[in-house]
């Protein structure tokens, strides 16, 4: 891999979830495929959690990637969103789309873990270092690493996350917006079981969920706070920060507790210009960033992988090159519209919904029809946990 003479079907710049799963899936079905990751080692289990809708859990089992060594899901049963008021209530059951489940809650840190795990047990090259360069020419691709290697390959997908390098190297201007909110993610103690229920709350600087974890009573705080706040919120003892989040989620699931540490990220809406140039593909936060309001982030970059696969499987069985346009621009005609949709209704629901207002007040005052928009925000969570197209985007904006 390291020889200048070799050339490989595909190099990934990044092994998260995204990239690993690629990783995975492309070496399996048959390209040569090489990886450039930053990650050190696989690392462990983290602070955050993700929500995995129920398409990406079908996405990860169809290509033989779920259920996965060392992670432990929560199944999700519903989600119970409530305005500040407390008084406007919404709640989505998997018997409203007859199944059993709405998705899944694992733990991020040992999800990236175990399928960078899968990945690299296939054998293929894989450099532990930063992808610093890229150079593109006609018939191929070369990426150089901090360390000095150069690796050359047909198609280069940029899965290196949303402060992409490889994005930056290749020119793509994205559009960035900060929401001027922290994420504070941290583990609960549950007074009352969660019964797999996934809780959310809009308040007046952010959404505060409550996610399950396979401990009945142990929960995943994803509160997103305004920046001032979440400074307030960081400077607080576990005691205080404990009460502070009691009085802003209420008595719903008892007295909560931190347990562990805390963790804080600031959060940014992006989106590039465009996914795929000459030999390349952006993919997972590279190419998208969204508010964690509805826990897409993860799912839309396994959309994105999921597409790739099939539309490079595809050229490949007609032995067309996997870096040709014509190849790349199926993959990003697909992608960008569903990823577009929701960067947009996310951004939406966090600006509707940061009021002292009921939800039928807040939809009235973003604009949108009661009537209209209920089933819309419910076709929009479901959509969300993966059963449905997210209607809302299409129909409401
Ligand atoms: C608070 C919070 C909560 C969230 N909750 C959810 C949720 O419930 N559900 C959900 O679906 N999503 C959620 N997300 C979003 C989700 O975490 C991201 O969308 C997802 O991790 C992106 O995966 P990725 O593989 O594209 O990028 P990343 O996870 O950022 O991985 C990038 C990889 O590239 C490597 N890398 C970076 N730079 C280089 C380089 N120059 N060279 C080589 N390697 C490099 C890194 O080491 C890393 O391994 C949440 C995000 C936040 C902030």
């Amino acid at each position: 891999m390291t020889g200048r003479q070799h050339v490989l079907d595909i190099v990934i710049v990044g092994a998260g979830a995204v990239g690993a799963c690629l990783s995975h899936a492309l070496t399996v079905r048959g390209f040569e495929v090489g990886v450039v990751d930053a990650q050190t080692g696989d690392e462990g289990a983290s602070i955050r959690t993700s929500a995995l809708s129920r398409a990406s859990l079908r996405h990860l089992s169809d290509l033989g990637l779920w259920p996965l060594e060392g992670v432990e899901p929560a199944a999700l049963s519903a989600l119970q969103i409530l305005d500040r008021s407390g008084r406007g209530r919404l709640r989505f059951d998997s018997a409203d789309l007859g199944e059993e489940d709405l998705g899944a809650i694992v733990n991020h840190g040992l999800l990236e873990a175990a399928l960078r795990k899968k990945a690299r047990a296939l054998g293929g090259p894989w450099v532990r270092e930063r992808g610093e360069g890229v150079v593109i020419s006609d018939s191929g691709v070369e990426v150089a690493t901090k360390g000095g290697r150069r690796i050359r390959a047909r198609l280069l997908i940029a899965a290196d996350g949303a402060q992409s390098v490889i994005r930056e190297q290749l020119g793509v201007p994205i559009l960035q917006y900060r929401y001027g909110q922290t994420a504070v993610c941290a583990d609960i103690r549950l007074g009352n079981a969660h019964e797999g229920v996934a809780w959310q709350r809009f308040l007046a600087n952010g959404p505060c969920a409550l996610l399950p974890l396979p401990d009945a009573h142990r929960g995943s705080l994803i509160w997103s706070a305004a920046d001032q706040e979440a400074l307030r919120l960081r400077a607080l003892s576990d005691a205080d920060f404990a009460r502070a989040l009691q009085d802003a989620f209420g008595d719903h699931l008892g007295p909560l507790h931190v347990e562990g540490e805390r963790a804080y990220f600031p959060l940014v809406a992006s989106h590039a210009r465009h996914y795929t140039g000459p030999r390349f593909a952006l993919v997972g936060d590279a190419a998208h960033r969204v508010h964690p309001l509805a826990g897409q982030g993860v799912n839309l970059g396994l959309a994105d992988a999921h597409t790739l696969i099939r539309t490079l499987q595809s050229a490949r069985s007609r032995s067309t090159d996997p870096g040709s346009r014509r190849v790349l621009r199926a993959y990003e005609r697909e992608r960008k519209a569903e990823n577009l949709a929701m960067l947009v209704a996310t951004d939406l629901l966090n600006r509707a919904f940061r009021t002292d207002r009921t939800w039928a007040r807040a939809i009235l005052g973003a604009g949108l029809n009661v009537t209209d928009t209920l089933p819309l925000l419910k076709a929009f969570f479901m959509g969300a946990a993966g059963a449905t197209t997210p209607r809302l985007t299409h129909d409401a904006l």
